[in-house]
Parts: C-alpha cells; structure tokens; sequence
C-alpha cells in the first residue's frame, strides 16, 4: 500500500466515526461528499533543477511541490532535502499539514516540498545553487498568501534564508513571509528554533496529566538527534524527565541512569554523531524503538515502527515528534495494546504554529520577544490538546481519530462556507 493510501484510509475511518455520532440525515451525507475532496491534492508540481556541481559536472535534482487544500488559507508546509524523497511521500507529508493545521486552529491550509538528494554529499555552494534552482523553478506556485514553506528533515535556517533570498530577487521586492523558519538576524521569529520540541514537551505534559498518572517514571527514549529530537530531549531532560536513550542516523546510545543531554549535544557537535558518548553503552535504533521506557519519542523519519516491530514496542506513552512514524497497522496494534499514541499533527505542530507567529511578524514588520512567543505557543498548542481530549470523549475514540475528527470537522466548515 502506498503512504497516501493510507491518508485515505484514514479519511474514511474519520467519516464513519462522525456519521456514527450525527443525527441529521442530510449532515452525515455532506460528511463523505465533502471529505472526497480532501483525498486528492488541489496541485501537485514536479520540476528537475540542473546544478552545476563544485567539479564542473551538471547533475539535475528532482524537486516536489504538492499543494493538498487551501480551504482554511494559504498552503503550508516544510521542505525536505532527503535521497528517500518522492512523490507519494510529499502528497502524504501534505496532507498531513492540512490536518495539523486544522487541529490547533491555525489560518493555513497544508502543503509540502522536497528535493531527492543526499545533501551530506553537497558541498555548500552546491546546497545554496540546489537550493535557489528550486526556488527559481516554483517562485510562481509560492508566496505569502500562496503557499509558505519552512524547514523540514535536512533543511535549516540557512537552506531558509537563500529561500526568502531568491525569492525576493524574482519578485523585486523584500519578501520575509514567503517563507518561514528564516536566521532571526534575517526576520525569523525567537523561539523557531526549538518550537516543534518545545510544543511536543507542551502536549505530552497536558495531556499526560488527563490521561491519569500512569508515567510515574518518567525515563524517556529519542529516535532522531536533530532538530525536533535534540531540542525535545534537551528541554524534557531540564523538566526533570530522564533521557535514557537517544540515536540518530549512526546509531544510538544508552544510559539506565539517564544521560546528560547538554553534554551529548556537544558530543554531537564536535563528533557528528551521539555514538561514542562518554559512558554510555552502544545501541541500534531498533532496540531503541522496542525497549522498555514509559515514553517513547521517534523524532526521526516516516514509518519506523511497523507490524513487524510493534509487538516488541515495550513504552506506554509515543509522542510522535516525527511525522508518520507509526505505521496504520502498526498504529491498530498498539492501540489495541493499550499504547497512548499521542498523534504527530498535535505533538509536532508547535513548528507550524510558531512558523505562523514568524509569518504574522513578518506581515507586520513587527517583532515579539521570546517570551511573547513561547506564551502565545503554550497556548495555543495547549488549547489544541485541550479541544482534541474533549473531541475523544466526545466520540469514545482514541487520540489519533478524534484529531481527523476535530480537523474534518473545521475543514469541512470551511468548505460549507466557500461553498465548495
Ligand atoms: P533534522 O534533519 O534536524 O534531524 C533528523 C534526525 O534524524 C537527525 O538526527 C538524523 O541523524 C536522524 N536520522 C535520520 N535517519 C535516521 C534513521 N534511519 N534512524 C535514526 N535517526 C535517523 O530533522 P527534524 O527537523 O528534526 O525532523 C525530524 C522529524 O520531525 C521529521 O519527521 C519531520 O517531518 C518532523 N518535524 C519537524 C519539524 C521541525 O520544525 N523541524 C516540525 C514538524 C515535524
């Protein structure tokens, strides 16, 4: 089954448990009619990007741009630089957006991009001429009220700020909110750089209060050690949590009593890896996914626990940092299991939120300090968590389906309204 197969699935399973719960006749109709247009994207641009390489050579990159809906405003998503890229995976990536959008109440409709490259294999010339043939090729499908990409897996500040650049020179003019995630030295907003993490840490704490006391350990397991991961294991590790387990791309270490995260991210810097930290003992990311922890955070890529490893998961809590680590089947098993899943288009989502906060400041040309926006997020993302829990009750499912619910629900609205 393809990934965007199961973005459908999904779909389907939201409107049979909305129709189970609405009495009108004619509102359970619309329910399905109007959730078709959400299973396929509104665009879908594909474009190759001639580079000349640092050794004279010309390689040409395929870029993606899929546009999924507009229906609540602007499309909105980030940007992956990965060699995995591919279409499916971008179409599924967008739909994602418009989901995580509509669940913490954001005026953005969803949309992604990515480029197939291994961009470790790039020198930065080489990034920043990848980087601005993209931009050249799709400057007239983006902008601010258009479509606003931001980082994503392998895309940083930098990768932003050449964005907003080329971007700027196309259209003739200083344009900061085509795009967010930007240096703050270059209109980017306080408090970007760790907002996924910082809001994830928001989420899990909220609603593991709601969902009972059953966490009492608190002992912690990251798949990942970049941007969402690192910062997520850094800010719980300050809140008293006990980070037992982290890995990355070459693999993983391990401490029973806890590992010094402040430490391990300097070990990172200076050795481009958490392998070889000081007093920890080695581990593969697989026994990092199935090990005995009370939550578990895969912070990394798509669809690393799957029917084949989750019955050995062993945590209680996942908080899905990354997008789609769980894969639908995988995701049935631990439910039935009694796995809390607190699902990626809430627990991730404070990356967009503050992205939004950046395109608000950019617009405005008005800048908040950091305690504006970390104030504004924790609210926000904990109205979301607070909206989600009430829509679970309310229809007797589990976290996952009652944010499709909750987002389906505002899609759907919007819809009715534009008169789609
Ligand atoms: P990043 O590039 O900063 O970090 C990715 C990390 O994953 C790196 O530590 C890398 O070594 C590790 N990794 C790569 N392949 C791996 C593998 N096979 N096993 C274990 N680790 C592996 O990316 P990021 O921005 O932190 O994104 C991570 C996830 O979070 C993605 O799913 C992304 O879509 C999601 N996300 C990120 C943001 C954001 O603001 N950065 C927002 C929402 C969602």
């Amino acid at each position: 089954m393809n990934q965007f197969q199961s973005c459908i699935n999904q779909i389907n399973k939201t409107c049979n448990l909305i129709e189970k719960n609405t009495k009108s006749s004619r509102l359970r109709e619309t329910v399905y009619q109007e959730a078709e247009i959400l299973k396929k994207p509104q665009r879908v641009v594909e474009v190759s990007i001639p580079v000349k390489m640092d050794n004279g050579d010309l390689k040409v990159f395929t870029g993606y741009r899929v546009q999924h809906s507009n229906a609540r405003g602007p499309y909105k998503g980030g940007l992956r630089y990965h060699p995995q890229v591919n279409l499916d995976e971008v179409k599924t990536l967008s739909f994602w957006m418009t989901i995580k959008s509509a669940v913490v109440n954001i005026p953005y409709g969803g949309g992604k991009g990515g480029i197939e490259v291994n961009p470790k294999e790039l020198s930065q010339g080489e990034l920043e001429r990848l980087t601005r043939g993209y931009v050249r090729k799709m400057a007239h499908n983006i902008g601010p009220n258009k479509d606003i990409p931001a980082p994503d897996v392998y895309t940083d500040a930098q990768v932003m700020a050449w964005f907003m650049d080329e971007y700027s020179r196309i259209v003739g003019e200083n344009t900061p909110a085509a795009v967010t995630g930007k240096p703050v030295e270059l209109a980017g907003s306080l408090g970007r750089e760790t907002a996924t993490a910082q809001g994830g840490f928001y989420v899990l704490e909220n609603l593991l209060k709601r969902i009972g006391n059953k966490n009492q350990k608190k002992d912690i397991a990251v798949n990942g050690f970049g941007n969402a991961g690192a910062n997520f294991a850094q800010i719980a590790y300050k809140g008293g949590y006990k980070i037992v387990a982290v890995s990355d791309s070459g693999g993983g270490v391990y401490n029973e009593k806890g590992l010094n995260i402040d430490e391990l991210i300097r070990h990172k810097k200076e050795t481009g890896s958490v392998t070889g930290f000081k007093g920890s003992r080695r581990i593969s990311n697989e026994e990092l996914l199935t090990m005995k922890v009370s939550i578990l955070v895969p912070a990394a890529l798509e669809n690393v626990i799957t029917k084949e490893n989750s019955s050995s998961v062993k945590a209680e809590t996942i908080l899905e940092l990354a997008n789609g680590p769980i894969s639908s089947q995988a995701d049935e098993m631990l439910s039935k299991k009694g796995v809390v899943i607190i699902p990626d288009v809430l627990a991730n989502a404070g990356g967009v939120i503050v992205s939004y906060f950046e395109w608000v400041q950019n617009l405005r040309h008005f800048y908040w300090d950091a305690d504006k926006v970390q104030k504004r997020l924790q609210t926000q993302i904990e109205k979301a968590a607070e909206d989600l829990w009430q829509t679970k009750q309310e229809y007797g499912t589990d976290l996952r389906n009652g944010a499709y619910i909750l987002a389906i629900n505002r899609i759907n609205k919007a819809l009715k309204w534009r008169g789609v």
